[in-house]
């Protein structure tokens, strides 16, 4: 087992990597930005160092800084936690070339699935099904003009460096193709520095659903099931359910047979999350995420495992220990993204916490780095806090969750909170019928 591990993180994630590394009884290294010299990550790590100035770019994105942290302290081994270097292939190259283990998969895993349409090519020769698209790179504007006229009409071109939405563009006719095509493309050039796009079948009303899978480096890999990730703002996630409503556990068991033993072909290692549109009763495979998911908790709540000591354990060189048929699903969680930003609006609300008090009670979990007095910066993402909650239904999980939110208190600045109480009040959320166009159409019909 390890004998230190640096944390390559921030704010939440820091924090939930910590407690697993305490009950392991492995002490921990903080790194952080001098604006994060107060931060809840750095006051109970067993050490920290500070690796720069507050631009992620100059601190938790500067390799050599964290290289040489891991360096002075001794640590031997690096988790990477989600965002950040978490999916940069170079970073588990050089922190494995420096003699520390990155904590994830390697990084020809991280490279390959990184680009999307690799990651789309792996997964067909698995046999794992597919979004109806381009078979690769789309090379120009008339090449587009003819699978989008092959598929049908609306067509999604997305960026195959793609991440957080972005270089991700609809056309619903013919018309509109070349704008499309070309917002996209500049996107994923801005974004990415990598301009090469491909071609969906735009779904009209999928979910988005995902299989957690965790992989020991013996060829033993294992499914903790799936995730309902539908309820999205821009692509992106803020409240998700295991199980999904919209699933029974023979759909769920048949994906994860099929992904499970996919995996285990490509000799895939340590945690990773295979992310499907569901619709018709089809699932359609979109990307594969090499790291552990900010969503992970709800898995862990109805599978009680913990995600990150398992990576911890397989990235030591452990067996898993158990097969398919040891991991059983209790109950139902949900976990809704607390994020300091106005409600209404989404703009970032950062500033200091003058008052916190978290929910309490038989199944809830806060993960959060927030205290009272702290002062949540303008330089990072904006969640401060994910609160979850595991019942033996989803209708009890519903009920917790809304006391939860009543009980919880944040004042300082603005929160999603309100939000999330409205979501859990609506009849369609309720019933667990909703696409992952709902929650926009919501939220612009206020
Ligand atoms: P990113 O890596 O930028 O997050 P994804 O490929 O994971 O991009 O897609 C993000 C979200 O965009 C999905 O969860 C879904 O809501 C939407 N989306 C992606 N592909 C399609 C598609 N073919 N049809 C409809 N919606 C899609």
């Amino acid at each position: 087992m390890f004998n230190k591990i640096l944390i390559a993180n921030r704010g939440e994630i820091a924090l939930r990597i910590q407690r697993a590394c305490r009950e392991l009884g492995i002490p921990t290294v903080a790194v952080h930005s001098t604006a994060d010299a107060e931060a809840m990550h750095v006051r109970l790590a067993d050490e920290s160092v500070c690796i720069g100035p507050p631009a992620a770019r100059d601190s938790y994105l500067k390799i050599s800084a964290i290289l040489s942290a891991a360096n002075i302290t001794g640590a031997d081994a690096i988790h990477p936690g989600y965002g950040f270097l978490s999916e940069n292939a170079d970073f588990a190259a050089m922190v494995e070339a420096h003699g520390l283990a990155f904590i994830g998969p390697s990084a020809d895993h991280i490279r390959m699935m990184g680009d999307k349409i690799a990651a789309k090519t792996a997964m067909a020769s698995l046999g794992v099904p597919l979004v109806p698209g381009s078979a690769g790179e789309v090379a120009d504007l008339d090449a587009a003009a003819a699978v989008a006229a092959e598929i049908g009409y609306p067509v999604l071109i997305k960026a195959a460096a793609g991440g957080g939405g972005r270089g991700m563009k609809v056309a619903t006719s013919a018309e509109g193709l070349e704008e499309a095509w070309r917002v996209a493309r500049g996107e994923a050039h801005a974004a990415f520095g990598n301009d090469a796009v491909y071609i969906e079948k735009y779904l009209d009303r999928p979910r988005h659903i995902e299989m957690q899978v965790m992989a020991d480096a013996h060829g033993n890999v294992v499914h903790f099931g799936e995730r309902d990730c539908s309820l999205q703002r821009r692509h992106q996630k803020l409240l998700e359910e295991a199980g999904s409503p919209a699933i029974t556990a023979e759909q769920r068991d048949a994906l994860g047979a099929t992904v499970t033993a996919g995996l285990a072909r490509l000799g895939y290692r340590n945690a990773g999350t295979l992310e499907f549109l569901y619709q018709d009763g089809q699932f359609a495979f979109i990307e594969m995420n090499t790291r552990l998911q900010v969503e992970h908790p709800v898995t862990e709540m109805v599978c009680g495992v913990d995600l990150v000591r398992e990576q911890i354990r397989i990235a030591a060189g452990h067996r898993l220990g158990y097969t398919q048929k040891d991991v059983t699903f209790s109950g139902h969680a949900i976990e809704c993204r607390i994020t300091a930003e106005d409600p209404e609006t989404f703009t970032a609300s950062p500033g200091r916490v003058t008052a916190y008090h978290p929910p309490g009670g038989l199944g809830v979990r806060v993960d959060s780095a927030l205290y009272a007095g702290y002062s949540v910066p303008p330089y990072y993402d904006s969640l401060i806090a994910k609160l979850v909650v595991h019942a033996p239904t989803r209708a009890e999980a519903i009920a917790r969750m809304r006391r939860s939110l009543a009980e919880f208190v944040v004042v300082g600045v603005k929160t999603t909170l309100p939000l999330h109480a409205r979501i859990l009040e609506e009849p369609t959320f309720q019933a667990g019928d909703y696409t992952i166009h709902w929650l926009e159409r919501f939220v612009a019909g206020r």
